[in-house]
């Protein structure tokens, strides 16, 4: 696989297999270590491109920029709160297409090292139509190549002004960076190339972030999660539940309807047992609708007995949205309804609420402007937003 494409874009250096480039460079007379030190350049969060990876041959640069692409994001926007704790990225894409991530730090207290967690995109839109959330009532878009994900956890990593590489140098680099499948899109529903950029962002000559530090959140695509259970035992799974019966469900999470909660429950379970891993639930309270307390018995049963843990997030309201958030008393009983059955619940911060950082609102804000200057020169816009 030394041949490249005629024509469409050239292959993304962060998806492109390390055995393609070690045999591209091969064909080009370079000994067999130059692939490791071009990835290992690729991967050092100062190089911006390849004409800055001081130790590779100048001629061999300069060919790697004519056959790869150094990234597969065009431009982004930034907005940044919490004083640069919390900050969100709008990306566009080479077709366009606009997908977000967004990065929250939390600054290690008392000697312990800084945690990163950084939420990512699967797809551009989402077919599943949740009526709570931005990214379903934007519709679907299309599937991102594993370059594509792998590039929005790139950006933050190569970010000048978080300087997150400096972590990544200093520390353990499988426990620098917790990813999240939490952005745009469903994750279980572009299967292969999820996996594929999951496999890409373990990859001790890449970015060697640890399968326990990604956590893939579905809103119940089964198969999905068998598949998981056979080739990502390692990875964490969350289940996006929202509801407790499947009258609700259906309405919430419209994939209800194919697979509703008995069979997500036992793949759930089924996830528990093989792995040996604690199942996240995911629970968006949204006032007067799913946050009954008969709800959260409901729920407590469906929890109680296996490795799961309950995770409330007040609802993030979309604009023009008909609902709004659970308020926090009620919440906080809802939360002992759970705890006094049993089962271990955690009631979630709502970071980045002043700059929209749900899932998928920033882009419906930004949907039909044209991104700044700056930003669509490959550069980046920031704005700081006030708390
Ligand atoms: N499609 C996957 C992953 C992306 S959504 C899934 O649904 O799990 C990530 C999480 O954000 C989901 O739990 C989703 O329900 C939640 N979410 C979506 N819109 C939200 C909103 N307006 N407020 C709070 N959480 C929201
Ligand atoms: Fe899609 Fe998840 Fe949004 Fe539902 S909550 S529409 S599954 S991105």
């Amino acid at each position: 696989m030394t041949d490249l494409p005629l024509a469409g874009p050239l292959p993304a250096i962060s998806e492109v297999p390390a055995s393609s480039l070690a045999a591209w460079l091969e064909a080009r007379g370079e000994p067999a270590y130059r692939a490791t030190q071009v990835l290992a350049g690729v991967h050092r969060p100062e190089v911006t491109g390849f004409g800055a990876i001081s130790d590779v041959p100048a001629g061999v640069r300069a060919d790697l920029d004519r056959s790869f692409r150094f990234g597969t994001i065009r431009g982004s926007h930034v907005l940044e709160a919490d004083g640069g704790l919390t900050a969100k990225a709008v990306h566009e894409l080479a077709d366009g297409q606009r997908v977000e991530s967004v990065l929250m730090r939390y600054p290690g207290r008392r000697g312990a090292a800084p945690r990163t967690t950084i939420c990512i995109s699967s797809q551009a839109g989402c077919a599943v139509n949740c009526p709570f959330c931005a990214t379903g009532q934007a519709g679907f878009g299309r599937h991102l190549s594993p370059g594509e994900i792998v590039d929005q956890v790139l950006h933050w990593h190569r970010d000048p002004w978080q300087a997150l590489g400096a972590d990544w140098r200093s520390g353990s680099r499988s426990g620098t960076y917790n990813i999240v499948f939490m952005g745009m899109g469903e994750p279980l529903n572009n299967t292969d190339r999820v996996f594929e950029a999951v496999r890409l962002l373990n990859d001790p000559e890449r970015l060697g972030i640890g399968a326990r530090h990604i956590t893939v959140s579905t809103s119940g695509v089964v198969p999905g999660i068998d598949r998981m259970i056979e080739e990502l035992p390692q990875v964490n799974l969350a289940i996006s539940l929202h509801a407790a019966d499947d009258v609700l469900r259906n309405e919430l999470v419209p994939l209800n309807r194919k697979w509703p909660l008995e069979v997500l429950m036992a793949a759930g379970r089924r996830f528990a047992a093989r792995t040996g891993r604690r199942v996240s639930l995911e629970y968006v309270m949204i006032d007067g609708m799913n946050d009954s307390l008969e709800q959260a018995e409901r729920l407590a049963v469906l929890a109680a007995g296996w490795r799961s843990h309950v995770n409330l997030i007040p609802l993030n309201p979309t604009p023009g949205s008909r609902w709004s958030g659970t308020p926090p008393a009620r919440v906080s009983a809802f939360a002992g309804v759970l705890r006094a059955a049993g089962v271990p619940a955690t009631v979630r911060d709502t970071r980045g609420r002043e700059i929209e950082a749900a899932c998928g609102q920033l882009h419906a804000q930004l949907a039909g402007r044209e991104l700044p200057a700056a930003t669509r020169r490959g550069g980046r816009a920031r704005e700081a937003v006030a708390p």
